[in-house]
């Protein structure tokens, strides 16, 4: 069976794809680990053409990997978000942690910030940043509070264990919650934290473990982080801010995401790759002519790049820009 699939159809604007693009031959991380997993030679990536939507300008791979596999790569061949775990061991070991440099400031200076939601990744955007910034909490808090968040959640995994260690692993794990309850007493969570989730099989989600925990359990620990389906959205629920960080391609509905966050929220935060060289492990790619595209769908679009400190965005083909329904400049 083929563990490809026709994607001719653009996964934003619907159209058929027509122009096909050069496409580069060298293999990142991802792609090396996919060609072990199912025995395949780096010829197999040459079946993969990259396209150019000629509506909408988003780069997209076709034939690209079907349901099933493509749902296995973001489960089981590499399960865990590397980049996204990262992130937090950062927040945890440093004082006045910056995952996105002064965006924040450079936001929250404009506007006040009291309900702000992300989508489907909790480590990638400006939670932690937030926490935080509302906090300055000390490294040796940070510790501590991320030692028993994992205690208590990793401690209730006792199927198959003796009836001795369950008992002892239950009064650690109550221990654990306790001692969080006491610590998060000295936290302020002035900012009410919302995740968006559509569940999507091209994103990392139900095997994102780190030390056997899930990635959006240990948030809702961390940062009194409330969740939210998609679906329970019916555009009426009124955030300031939403981030979609790296997460508007890990999905099969990108517009339906997009559309929601802008009619949910005063403000939108986009970071996203813009590389036309695709990589394989991507259904689509943003572009800078996409933005061009959101611009004549009446949506205010303003790329805020040069405003942030950060010396390698110049080189790693990553764009920041925000969004609004409403003309809202930062
Ligand atoms: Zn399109």
């Amino acid at each position: 069976m083929s563990l490809l699939s026709n994607y001719i159809d653009c996964a934003y604007c619907n159209k058929k794809l027509t122009k096909i693009i050069k496409n580069r031959t060298n293999l990142n991380f991802y792609e090396k680990i996919i060609l072990k997993d199912y025995d395949l030679k780096k010829e197999f990536f040459k079946k993969i053409k990259s396209y150019e939507c000629q509506k909408c300008f988003m780069i997209q791979n076709n034939p690209w990997f079907n349901k099933d596999v493509s749902a296995n790569i973001y489960s089981n061949v590499y399960g865990q978000h590397h980049r996204s775990w990262q992130n937090l061991i950062d927040f945890i070991n440093t004082d006045y942690f910056k995952n996105h440099k002064n965006l924040y400031e450079l936001i929250s200076k404009k506007f006040k910030i009291k309900n702000y939601a992300e989508f489907n990744s909790p480590f990638m955007g400006l939670f932690l940043d937030i926490f935080d910034r509302e906090n300055s909490l000390k490294v040796s808090l940070k510790k501590n509070l991320s030692k028993n968040i994992v205690t208590y959640l990793s401690s209730r995994q006792v199927a198959g264990k003796n009836n001795k260690i369950k008992k002892l692993w239950m009064a650690n794990s109550n221990k654990a919650l306790k001692k969080i309850k006491i610590l998060k007493k000295k936290i302020n969570y002035d900012i009410n934290k919302f995740l968006v989730l559509d569940h999507s099989d091209i994103a990392w989600g139900i095997n994102d473990n780190y030390k056997s925990v899930n990635s959006i359990s240990y948030a809702k620990e961390l940062l009194n982080l409330k969740t939210i389906n998609i679906d329970e959205l019916k555009n009426n629920f009124k955030f300031d801010l939403f981030g979609l960080f790296l997460t508007l391609d890990h999905t099969h509905n990108p517009r339906k995401i997009l559309n929601m966050a802008l009619q949910n929220s005063k403000l939108v935060i986009v970071k996203c790759h813009i590389n036309r060289n695709i990589n394989k492990q991507h259904l689509f790619s943003l572009s800078e002519k996409f933005l061009n595209y959101l611009k004549k769908q009446r949506i205010f679009v303003q790329i805020i790049n040069d405003r942030i400190e950060d010396k390698k965005l110049t080189n790693t083909h990553h764009l920041y820009f925000i969004c609004s329904k409403k003309k809202f400049l930062i």
